[in-house]
This record gives structure tokens, sequence and C-alpha cells, in this order.
């Protein structure tokens, strides 16, 4: 038996899908559907991640309140992390005083060495003072991990925000943010005053030396052997021997650097500034990484700028819910596995697996007969095929929490503690073989990933339920939902960037010319379609950006509509449900995930940051590609919807 998840609810029967196939599908929820006060967007992800949120409330009020865990258990760890967070009265007294030692270190630096211990000491918290340094498999050599050194440094969200005419309000509001806080850190107005234009000075030197997101997304010119000699030459005031050998890598560091011109531009303004300016910088790194889990005089100026300024959001979530997001951020296998065992019954996961196997079947296919790729790169992409890895819902083997430790005592303490403690856990990793079975999402998030080193997609247990996967609800819509999420982090493996890692996961060259050119070819005309999109007035969406997502859901949808069309045994099923045909209720259903609605400073941040175009546009990016969406609702040239077949693009 199959249910019926309806779609007609949200859709406006009032528009014809041939001028406006996204209203058409969401009109009604567009006009009722209203952002909640404490979001900075709206839409099916959110929502289905709210409901989720309540399911480990449950879990959270109940191992806090346990009567004696065992010592040490993971019922333990994180019913004190949650107990220690909801305390706000303890918080309120503590004030700051456990960052205490920290600040006493930053107050005490006294020379270089002093200066490099401390950023050292400040990224082992997860900080990222001046730039990034962190753990991760090496691209070029899968087998191994590395360390990389990557740009970082800034308060705001990327270059962008520093030069962008778009945030000449938001840099100012940044730059009274700042010194709002060192107001509340007990400095004058005067030195708060001097002190915000110091670091705002340095981080607007460091972002001009940064890289743009788009530039961010190419994997090969962001690989750069390192080490010791190579460091020295790039930043050669910065004591690079200290600083490796205080981080724990010793004097001979085989790493990756991501961005070699940022490091330079380090090492001028190392120059240029004085101990006490980058005394006043890593107080602010401090203190701009902490005031979450401070008394509400911290956080609700940290709200204030990054919620309200930057992305619109009205007023906070409970206070249960972002203590409950930081729990997954740093106890997120702890919490992960009493939620599987809570929420992911083994039937989900058994009928998730067998709709991968017949997504996977259709993708072989498509690789075996896509018309453009000579014989010698279809071959290679076939065995990079065959050695994909595909993990369902919770990793095999869950992090060892023994070490970390975890009481009531005091909220950043043991939010610090937790980065420490993972901070350990990555650079332990260093000389050991490369923990394939590691997973890179926690189990109760409402999303899934490409692993392009690992040769893998991931799909935690939190992305498999409705509205994405309903094992009781009619193949069109699962297909539309999640089957087209999973060929799309399929799709990823094979976009723009993914087809440049091998079967091993190895960052190379394994495409022919004549194969590469082709691919170029055809993905520039989701770029051009895309950058057609305009979110606002003046704005549009940046195709190049969004490129490797832009393929992925046309991979994604393309490939899931050709499974859905496979299924076996399902001859007696009604062609019509919900007086909708099987096709329709297909593309309704991608439309419906995809259905959004943005505050402008949300948008503005989205177009500039991330990766993913708006909503609204990849509800009908990816099917205005394909000519059986004009079929199923009867679009034809002329019509608004209609979109030329020359413009439009296939690759897989
Ligand atoms: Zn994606």
């Amino acid at each position: 038996m199959h249910a019926e998840v309806l779609l007609r609810p949200g859709m406006d029967m009032m528009v014809d899908p041939r001028v406006d196939f996204y209203n058409y599908a969401n009109g009604t929820w567009m006009k009722t559907a209203v952002i909640p006060s404490d979001k900075p967007a709206w839409g099916s992800f959110v929502e289905l991640g709210d409901t989720n949120w309540q399911k480990i409330k449950g879990i959270l009020e109940e191992t806090s309140t346990l009567k004696s865990p065992t010592p040490g258990s993971i019922e333990q760890k994180v019913g004190d992390f949650y107990a220690s967070a909801m305390d706000t009265a303890q918080i309120e007294k503590q004030g700051i005083k456990p960052l205490d030692s920290y600040f006493q270190q930053i107050n005490a630096i006294a020379s270089r060495t002093d200066l490099v211990n401390e950023i050292v000491s400040l990224q082992k918290c997860h900080m990222d003072p001046l730039f990034d340094g962190s753990v991760a498999v090496d691209e070029k050599d899968s087998d191994h991990m590395a360390f990389y050194l990557s740009q970082g440094g800034l308060g705001l969200p990327s270059r962008e925000y520093y030069f962008s005419d778009l945030f000449v309000k938001v840099r100012q509001a940044y730059q009274e943010h700042i010194k709002a806080m060192f107001i509340l850190l007990g400095d004058s107005p005067d030195i708060a005053s001097r002190n915000a234009q110091t670091v705002f000075e340095i981080e607007t030197e460091l972002a001009k030396d940064s890289r743009k997101m788009v530039d961010l997304r190419d994997a090969i010119k962001n690989y750069n052997p390192m080490n010791l000699d190579i460091m020295m030459k790039l930043a050669p005031n910065f004591l690079w021997k200290e600083y490796f050998d205080s981080i724990g890598l010793g004097s001979d560091p085989h790493g990756v650097v991501g961005q070699p011109e940022f490091f330079t531009a380090v090492d001028h303004l190392l120059q240029e500034r004085s101990l006490d300016d980058w005394k006043s910088y890593l107080r602010w790194n401090l203190i701009n990484n902490t005031a979450k889990y401070l008394g509400s005089a911290f956080e609700d100026e940290h709200f204030h700028f990054y919620l309200t300024v930057l992305n619109g959001t009205k007023q906070k979530e409970p206070r249960w819910q972002r203590v409950a997001r930081q729990t997954d951020s740093s106890l997120g296998e702890a919490l992960g596995q009493l939620y599987v065992s809570k929420y992911f019954p083994p039937e989900v996961k058994k009928r998730a697996s067998e709709m991968i196997s017949s997504i996977l079947e259709v993708f072989h296919g498509r690789l075996e007969h896509v018309e453009w790729m000579t014989p010698e790169t279809r071959q290679k992409a076939l065995q990079k095929f065959v050695a994909l890895r595909v993990k369902v819902g919770y990793p095999d083997k869950w992090i060892d929490y023994s070490k970390l430790q975890i009481d009531r005592d005091s909220y950043v303490t043991n939010v610090l503690r937790a980065h420490a403690f993972e901070f350990h856990r990555q650079m332990d990793k260093l000389n050991k073989p490369v923990d394939k079975t590691e997973w890179h999402m926690t189990p109760s998030t409402v999303n899934a990933y490409n692993n392009p080193t690992g040769n893998e997609v991931v799909f935690p247990a939190g992305i498999l339920q409705p509205p994405f996967f309903d094992p009781s609800a009619d193949d069109a819509v699962n297909y539309g939902g999640i089957g087209a999420v999973i060929a799309h982090e399929i799709t990823h493996g094979y976009d723009d960037q993914g087809r440049k890692y091998d079967a091993k996961g190895n960052l190379k060259e394994w495409w022919t010319l004549k194969d590469a050119a082709q691919f170029k070819e055809r993905s520039q005309k989701l770029v051009a379609q895309f950058s057609n999109y305009e979110a606002l007035p003046d704005l549009k969406v940046n195709g190049e950006l969004c490129l490797g997502e832009d393929i992925a859901d046309l991979g994604g949808v393309s490939i899931a509509y050709e499974a859905l069309h496979h299924i076996k045994g399902r001859e007696n099923e009604p062609s019509l449900i919900e007086d909708l045909t099987r096709d329709q209720r297909f593309f309704l259903a991608w439309a419906k995930i995809w259905r959004s609605k943005y505050r402008e400073e949300y948008l503005k941040n989205m177009i500039t940051v991330n990766v993913h175009a708006p909503g609204q546009f990849r509800a009908i990016g990816a099917p205005s590609n394909l000519s059986e969406f004009f079929t199923a609702f009867g679009i034809k040239p002329g019509d608004p919807m209609w979109f030329p077949v020359e413009s439009r693009a296939k690759i897989w």
C-alpha cells in the first residue's frame, strides 16, 4: 500500500504551470508561509530541521535529568553538556571568568614567539586567527592525511564583505559591533573604538589578499605542497619553525598551503603592526568565538550582529535549540548514537539502500552510454564509479569520546574542551592511515554529502525522513525528493571539481583534453542559465559560484527521473494521484523540497558566499533542461516557462 503524500495543498491552481511553474507548485505555500521570527529563511529543509530539533530536544532533556548516569558514558557527557548550557544563572554569575587564563595569556605576549604560540593556542580551540591550520586527507595522496594552511582570520563571512557596495552598512555595523564587544570586555569607549579600528584594518588587509569565493572552488589552484622552506620563503617574518613545533608537527611538516599569496600578505602585516595591535586582534578573535557561550550581554551583542545584521533574523531561537545545535556540533557522534537508536529503524535504512542501488544502476548506464565521452576517459570514469563507497544512516564505528571531559561546571569550558579534543583527534591522524569509515556529518543532520577524496557519498539518518523520504509514500514523490538528492550527491563526483578526483580520491588530471573541453562547454550552459536568475533587484545569482551544485541538480533530477521509470513490479499502481500524473508528481515533489522564503539580508549573504542557488531557482533550474518536464506540463515554445532546446545543458 502506498500512502498519498499530498502535493496539492501547497500548490496554486490559479497559476498556469506553463507561465510560472514555481508558483504553480508552491504558490499557496508562498502566500501563506511566514518566516518564523527566529529564522533567516524558511522552506522544506528548515522545516524538517525544526521537527528534527524537537526530537533531539527530547533526548537532551532525558539525558540531562537521568538520576545517576555512568560517569564517562555518552549519556553523562551529553546530559551534562546540555545542563551546563541551560544553567543560565551559573553562566551569568561566571561572566568571562572561565576565559581568564586565555585573556591573561594574550595580555602577556611580549615577543614574536609569544605571538606565534598564542595563535597556535587559539587554533587548537577551533579558532582561526590570521589563518587556518587544520588536518584533512591529502588531496593528491588520499591514503594519507595532511596539514593544511589556508586563508582565514576574518570576522565577516568572506572577502567580498570587506569591499562590495552591497555591504557598506554591514561594514559600519560590524565596526560598531567590535567596539561594543571590547566595551563588554571592560575597555573604555575610547580605547574600545581604537581597538575596533585596529581589528577592522587588520581584517581588511587580510581580506585584500584573500581569494574570492569563486576562486576558492578551484581544487587544483588551492593545492600547493608546503614544507618549512616554502613557508619561510612565503612569509619570512613569521616564525614557522616555532609554529610547527608548537602545533605538534615538528621540523618537517609535509602539508599543503591553499593560497600562497595570502601568507605573503600575512607576513607584511606582521611587520607593519605592533604587538599591541596583535593583542587587540587576538582578544577579538577569542571573544568573537566564545560570545555565544557566555552570559546574555555577550550573547545578545553577538546575535545582533551575526544573525540580525548579517542575516535579518529578528529573534533568537529558543535557548534549548541553540544549545541543541551546539551539542550536535561538539558531541555529534555521542548525540548521534542516542538519536539513531531512537529514530532510525533498520527498515528505513533498508528501503533507502534499495533506492540508492536503483539510482546507482541508472548512473552506471549513463556513464556507459553518454555520447560525448572518449573510450579512454569513459573507462576511467567507470572505474571510479565502481569504486564509489555509499554510507547510509550512521557510522559503523563511533568516535571514542573517553578522553573528553564534560561536567556541569561551565558551558564555555565544555565547548572549548570539545574543540581541543577535536583538534587533538585530528592531529593524531597525521601519521596513521586514513580511516575510511569516518563521517563528516553527524547522523542527525538534515543533509547529505559527497566526499571527493574518499570517493564516497553519505546520507545521514536526519535526511531520510519526510518530506524527502517517506517509505510509505508513492514512488514519484520519493524519487522527486530523496531520489534526486541521492543522485545529486553521486553526480558531485562528476561535477566541475569532483571530476578531477580519480577512483582512489586523488586530485589528478585523468581526463583527455577533448573530454575536458566537452565537459566545460556543456557546463557553461548552466553558468549562463543560472547567471540570468535575479534574486533581488540588480542582484543576480553567481552562475560560476554555484556551478558544481547546478551540475549535481541536473544529474540528480535527470537520473532520479529515469530510475523512477525503471522500477519493476509497480504496474498496478494508480497512474493518477491527486489527479496528477506520475511525472507531474515527480517534478512537483522536486519543486516542493526547494520552496523557500528568505530574508533580504540572508539572501545577499547566500548569493555572495553560498555555492547553492536560492531554492526558487533550484526548483525550476534543473527541470528546465529536461524535455520530460516540458511534456509533463504541456509547456510549448512561446510559453514563458519554455527554455529553448539550444540553451539546455545535457551533461550526464
Ligand atoms: Zn550538492
